[in-house]
């Protein structure tokens, strides 16, 4: 028989200001600025949610995990992949594989890679080499290439078999 495949995909953008920790895939990167927002604020994570959401039709972060309600407030994004991961396996999903860009003039994100892909596996209780995790910048041309902030992209495969 033929799986039931789809693919979904994710897009985020967080606001860089002082004062504030940068997280991204589940990690603390040191920089001078962060990202701003009610939870967190891990982009990169928020994207990957939306990719798997939007796979399985199941609407987005926002509709599950709402900025109005103080339960979310400072939350830590791994909890929310959690439930994300939880929520589509109650619907029978399996995922294959997930493809993440982070786009970031600075700080560097290619040392961190690996680290981040270990947490996203534990997350998702999938192999590591399933989780691709890519930065780019964007030429210091628009707001990601001002700093002003930091924008990531995801698409993730699932299946049921
Ligand atoms: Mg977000």
């Amino acid at each position: 028989m033929i799986p039931d495949i789809r693919t979904g995909l994710g897009f985020d953008v967080h606001r860089l200001v002082e004062g504030r920790e940068l997280w991204l895939c589940g990690i603390q990167i040191p920089h001078s600025l962060g990202l701003l927002g009610h939870s967190d604020a891990d982009v990169a994570i928020h994207a990957l949610c939306d990719a798997l959401l939007g796979a399985a039709a199941l609407r987005d972060i926002g509709f599950h995990f709402p900025d109005t309600d103080p339960q979310y407030k400072g939350a830590d994004s791994k909890i929310l992949l959690r439930n994300v991961a939880e929520l589509l396996s109650k619907n029978g999903w399996k995922i294959g594989n997930a493809d993440i860009t982070i786009c970031a003039e600075a700080p560097r994100i290619n040392p961190h890679i690996p680290k981040m892909q270990q947490v996203l596996s534990d997350i998702l209780s999938i192999g590591a080499d399933r989780i691709s995790i890519k930065a780019t910048t964007t030429e210091k041309l628009g707001f990601t290439g001002r700093q002003e902030g930091i924008a990531a992209l995801a698409t993730a495969l699932i299946f049921r078999d």
